[in-house]
């Protein structure tokens, strides 16, 4: 991969990594315990206890996102970056265009769904 390339995925990533930290650091309030507080009904804390589930859930998978983007610049800094941690083949750059934090390439990741 040219330096010119690999840089513009360094900067989409390091993006990645500022917006998503943002993210995740921001989201402590909605993943807070819901109190079970007398002041709001039964119907309005089930609301309560369900979206912090969904907030919940919407902040495991940013932290995923989080740790595949930082485990992406730490691959350019390595000067591994586009190629597959599995068989070490190159990952196709419309792979990387789509999915810059993409560590294996289509047939590996093909695999690991099976
Ligand atoms: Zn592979």
């Amino acid at each position: 991969m040219d330096p010119t390339t690999r840089g513009r995925f360094q900067r989409r990533l390091e993006q990645m990594v500022s917006e998503l930290t943002e993210a995740v650091e921001g989201k402590a309030d909605a993943t807070a315990p819901v109190q079970l507080d007398t002041a709001i009904g039964r119907l309005s804390r089930m609301d309560a206890i369900q979206s912090q589930q969904m907030a919940l859930g919407l902040k495991t998978r940013q932290q995923q996102a989080l740790l595949r983007a930082r485990n992406a610049l730490q691959a350019i800094a390595s000067g591994t970056y586009g190629q597959c941690r599995r068989c070490k083949g190159p990952i196709a750059l419309e792979r990387l265009e789509v999915q810059p934090d993409a560590v294996v390439c289509v047939k590996c990741a093909d695999q690991a769904r099976r």
